[in-house]
């Protein structure tokens, strides 16, 4: 499967060096000739250029979007005219809802995709081979998705080794809200608040005694400001939900502490325990495929 990757950031170069290192042809596409260069000489492409007229020449039977959210379905169009009549393209943005259905009545090969995976850089001097592994990767086929398309894209999340998660856009787009989205608009909201303390050598002091408990709660509110605000702008009301959510849990819990109601309090910390262990990420076990939704494929 020859494959082509447009915006060689930190997904679609980790992409890149991922599937050149397991073989397959994959050329790039950068709005930036230095970023060619970086992406030939890191060997993460076999051949690269600034021009989407690049993949004329190379007819690549698969496309990977990996721009920012907003520029997806502008680079689907201008891509169309160099597509073949099967080649699969997909996207890697973390909301689906926007992107999937307009896509998909674009290009009917289109199959939205999300991997889990991150990290607080950006750029291809930030890519690594290694950021899927063991992820989870999402798929969301809707009705219309040609099912040639999706089990193509089930073969590239295997061979990133990642997990393929098949869902809906709507499911997707309300699950990462509480886990990825609001995670993200908390721990902002910690630092700020922290910030906030008015005596400088207290806040020099907390700065100091600052351990991994600190670290865990604060390292996705000190990420790329781009990315919160486009999971803001694109998964508003999802967000809002959970950002509601998440003030009434607080509320109540400023209520026990006010009230000193030890026993309560100790019973949510307890049930909060309990909960926790259901995430996976806090104890890997095999994810489950097929979460539900899409079109049951
Ligand atoms: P990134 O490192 O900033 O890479 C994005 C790349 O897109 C840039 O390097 C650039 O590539 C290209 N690009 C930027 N602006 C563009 C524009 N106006 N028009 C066309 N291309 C443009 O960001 P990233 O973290 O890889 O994020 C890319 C996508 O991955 C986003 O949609 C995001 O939702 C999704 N995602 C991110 C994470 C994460 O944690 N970072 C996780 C999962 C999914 P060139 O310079 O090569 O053109």
């Amino acid at each position: 499967m020859r494959i082509a990757i447009v915006g060689l950031g930190l997904i679609g170069g980790s992409l890149a060096l991922k599937l050149t290192e397991k073989g397959y042809p994959v050329w790039g596409i950068s709005r930036n000739p230095a970023t060619c260069k970086q992406a030939l000489e890191r060997g993460a492409v076999q051949g690269c250029g600034t021009e989407l007229a690049l993949l004329a020449r190379f007819d690549p039977q698969m496309v990977l979007i990996c721009t920012p959210l907003e520029q997806v379905l502008a680079t689907l169009a201008a891509l169309l005219p160099y597509l073949s009549a099967e080649t699969v393209v997909s996207d890697v943005g973390s909301v689906k809802q926007p992107i999937v259905a307009p896509a998909t009545e674009l290009w009917p090969w289109f199959v939205g995709g999300h991997p889990m995976a991150g990290k607080s850089l950006q750029g291809i001097q930030a890519a690594e081979a290694d950021l899927f592994r063991g992820r989870p990767y999402v798929l969301t086929p809707i009705a219309e998705t040609q099912p040639q398309a999706l089990d193509a894209m089930k073969e590239l999340v295997v061979a990133i080794g990642a997990e393929a998660v098949l869902t809906d856009p709507a499911r997707h787009d309300r699950a990462v809200a509480w886990i990825s989205h609001l995670p993200v608009m908390v721990s902002a909201s910690l630092i700020a608040a922290v910030s906030q303390e008015e005596d400088p050598a207290i806040l020099e002091l907390a700065r100091t005694l600052a351990s991994s408990g600190f670290r865990d709660t604060s390292r996705v509110g000190g990420g790329i400001p781009q990315l919160g605000l486009e999971m803001a702008r694109h998964n508003r009301q999802a967000l809002l939900t959970a950002l509601s959510s998440y003030q009434a849990q607080l509320r109540q819990i400023e209520r026990l502490i006010d009230g000193e109601k030890w026993d309560e309090l100790l019973r949510v910390l307890q049930r909060t325990q309990q909960e926790w262990q259901q995430f996976p990420v806090n104890h890997p076990r095999e994810i489950l495929h097929n979460l539900g939704g899409g079109n049951g494929q």
